[in-house]
Order: C-alpha cells, then sequence, then structure tokens
C-alpha cells in the first residue's frame, strides 16, 4: 500500500496492515491475493456475503437508471422499502438516513420533540450501561461506556445509564415524569455479544406500555437475520415503538432506518428532520434485495440452525479450557468471553487467514456471512478453538 495516501487517513481507526481489493461470498482477497475467510462481514454489515450475485444485478441495473434525486420528490424504491419493512416489523412508517448512529438520532430527536409537545422540560432517555448507539455527539451520550464518552465534553444530558439485563433497576426511573424513553439493544454487541435474561425484552415491552414510556430497540447489529430472526426482539413477540437499523439492511450500501409505530410517527413532523442522502434509490433498491433474499423460506432457520451448532462446537471444545469464561450467542452473533485481555488474537487470527474481532477488551466476536455452509461455520469453530487453545496455553 502507498505509504502516503495511508498517512493522510485520520488516524482515528487503528487499523491493521492488510487492504482487501476482492471479494466473494465468506472470502476476501488482499492485494497480494491472499485469502482470508471472514468471519466478521465488516462488522455485521455483508450478511449476504461480499458481491452476492442478486445484489450485484440490483446495483449495477440501478445505477444505470438512477443513483440519487432527493427527498424533495417521492423515491418509488424507498417507499417500497419502508412497505416491506415497517410490515415485516408490524409498525408504521421509516425515516431512511445513512448509518447507525443517523438512525438512532433520529429516535433520540424523536424523543426530545415528544417531551416538548408534551410540555416535559428534560426530557430524558434510559439507556444501558455496556450499551453502544454511535459516534455523534447524541448517540455517544446516549451509549453507556466511557471509554467513548472519553474527551468530549460536554455530553449532551437527558440520558440515564442503569444496568442492562435487570428489570427492578428501572422502576424509580420509570416514576419520573422527564422519563419519556427507553433505548436498548436486544443483544448487546459492541458491550461483548451480551445476551440478557430471558424475557426481559418482555419485561421491558410491559413496563414502557403500563409507565407510558417509549421503548427504542436498537437493532443496528442484531436486526436483519444476524440472530436467526428478522429482528432479534421477534424471539419475545414484542412490537417496539422505534426500532433502529442500519449495518445489514444495505449489506454494505450504506443505508440506515428508524421505524416508528402508529402512536408516534406523526412527532417528526414536515421540515423537523432530514437527510440529503438518506434513503435514494440506489440503497433501496439494494436493501430491497436484501430482505427479498432474507425473507425466502428456510433462510432464517439456517442462519438459527448454523448459530446453534457452531455454538454446541464451541462448548464441547473449549468449556473446560481455564481461560475460557463463558461462550454466547445467538444466530451468528457468537460471543467467547476469555478472562484477560486477548486483542493480539485478531491479529494472529488474520495470519492464519482468518478475520475475527474482540469486543469489550476480552470478548471474540464473531459475525460471519449469515449465508456460510455447515463446513465454513466448523472451519470457523476448529480454527477459533485452535487460537484459544494456543492462546490459554501461553499465557
Ligand atoms: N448501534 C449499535 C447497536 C451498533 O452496534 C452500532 C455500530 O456498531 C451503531 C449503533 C452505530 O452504527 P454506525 O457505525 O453505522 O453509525
Amino acid at each position: 500500500m502507498n505509504l502516503k495516501q495511508r498517512n493522510s487517513v485520520m488516524g482515528n481507526y487503528q487499523r491493521l496492515d492488510v487492504s482487501f481489493v476482492k471479494g466473494d461470498r465468506i472470502y476476501l482477497f488482499d492485494d497480494k491475493g491472499r485469502k482470508y475467510l471472514d468471519a466478521l462481514s465488516g462488522i455485521a454489515v455483508c450478511g449476504l456475503g461480499h458481491a452476492h450475485p442478486e445484489l450485484v444485478k440490483l446495483l449495477v441495473g440501478q445505477a444505470k437508471d438512477l443513483w440519487h434525486t432527493s427527498n424533495l420528490y417521492r423515491i418509488e424504491h424507498q417507499e417500497t422499502l419502508a412497505k416491506a419493512l415497517t410490515d415485516s416489523a408490524r409498525m408504521d412508517s421509516v425515516f431512511f438516513c445513512n448509518s447507525g448512529a443517523e438512525a438512532n438520532e433520529t429516535a433520540i430527536k424523536l424523543c426530545r420533540k415528544f417531551g416538548f409537545d408534551n410540555r416535559i422540560k428534560n426530557p430524558t432517555i434510559i439507556t444501558m450501561k455496556g450499551s453502544f448507539h454511535g459516534r455523534t455527539m447524541a448517540t455517544l451520550s446516549a451509549t453507556g461506556n466511557e471509554k467513548v464518552h472519553h474527551g468530549f465534553s460536554p455530553l449532551l444530558s437527558g440520558f440515564k445509564h442503569v444496568e442492562f439485563g435487570n428489570t427492578e433497576v428501572l422502576k424509580n426511573h420509570l416514576c419520573n415524569p422527564d422519563v419519556v424513553a427507553l433505548m436498548v439493544e436486544p443483544i448487546q454487541g459492541e458491550g461483548g455479544i451480551k445476551i440478557p435474561p430471558l424475557n426481559y425484552l418482555k419485561k421491558l415491552r410491559k413496563l414502557c406500555t403500563d409507565y407510558r414510556k417509549i421503548l427504542i430497540l436498537d437493532e443496528v447489529q442484531s436486526g436483519i437475520g444476524r440472530t436467526g430472526f428478522l429482528f432479534a426482539h421477534q424471539l419475545d413477540d414484542i412490537v417496539p415503538d422505534v426500532l433502529t437499523l442500519a449495518k445489514g439492511l444495505g449489506n454494505g450500501m450504506p443505508v440506515g432506518a428508524c421505524l416508528v409505530n402508529s402512536k408516534y410517527s406523526s412527532i417528526l413532523g414536515s421540515g423537523t428532520h432530514g437527510s440529503t442522502f438518506g434513503g435514494n434509490p440506489l440503497v433501496c433498491k439494494v436493501a430491497l434485495g436484501v430482505l427479498n433474499i432474507i425473507n425466502q423460506k428456510d433462510f432464517l432457520a439456517h442462519v438459527a440452525n448454523i448459530g446453534a451448532l457452531m455454538l454446541s462446537e464451541f462448548k464441547a471444545r473449549l468449556n473446560n479450557i481455564p481461560i475460557v469464561k463463558e461462550i454466547r450467542g445467538r444466530g451468528l452473533m457468537i460471543g467467547i468471553e476469555l478472562n484477560r485481555d486477548c486483542g493480539e488474537l485478531v491479529k494472529e487470527a488474520m495470519d492464519r487467514g482468518l478475520l475475527i474481532n474482540v469486543a469489550s477488551g476480552n470478548v471474540v466476536r464473531l459475525l460471519p456471512p449469515l449465508i456460510l455452509s455447515e463446513d465454513e461455520g466448523a472451519k470457523i469453530v476448529k480454527e477459533v478453538s485452535s487460537l484459544i487453545e494456543s492462546f490459554n496455553g501461553n499465557v
């Protein structure tokens, strides 16, 4: 790679020294022709893998017709995508944007406007410790992680962070008339694949209904088939008031969405919010293709089955390894928590031709493409287990 070129890019990311030039299904190829098995999917983005032929066809076809007009005009593919999403989520309307942070920013603005409309002076949103909602000022303030806050004071007021997975801690807050909403990830992704106790979301849904609070689910990472459900909250058979999506929705095309149920869908009225690129014809056409593929018969069952298989294979192989604290996952969102920081495993895996990630310092995080085969799943288990076993031997 050209060093000068690399140095001109802002240093806000800690990058590995590899540059990919081609992708094919669950494989990436670097500029030296080396092949890698991608067990991360660009951090839960390329759920349908790289260069999916149907998506390529849709993208190229649309690129020949029309890329962008503006939200000053009606956009047919945006309307079709909004209908597909709201029908699947049993919700009412959608605001389209370009990223997860922007989708959450929309949800936060909606809560503030709801507060204003209802003469609530300090509209407050309860969010969770260990959560991640994005890097804009509002979404980093919502995020329950001091590392993300560090250096960016003053943070936005109007957020309170409580323990994830515990409904008892909410009761006092819910009686506070300033509290307008609760914002939660069904499974904490950046926080290290943290799965709350059974029925947690059901309980949150009931509390929000009883106390008239807005229930916002951030499914930027857990949504779009990742957990074996189109949306992770469907396991709990609930409907949120606001649902945010991004990552897997465009399989790499930048598209985010904030879905709202009918009770709240007129809060962000004309002129209150917007995004120049949000929901342009190109990204919406691809996102529609993504949804069509994920909604095909047996697709989600495949994700659930392969995820369950990988989880049980990991447990069988790693449960007795002393440094392994916990192995957890749902669908193809899998975390292996070690009893010490293990960031160096990312580079070691890469040297073996495998792309993984470490979240929260000590959790090996796997978010492979949803289209992987049983054999490919088994290969990931074998490689990752062997990495952890030798890490255990070396510490
Ligand atoms: N919300 C969750 C749950 C996420 O995992 C992320 C990104 O990792 C975001 C929001 C932010 O999304 P983006 O990076 O697209 O702004």
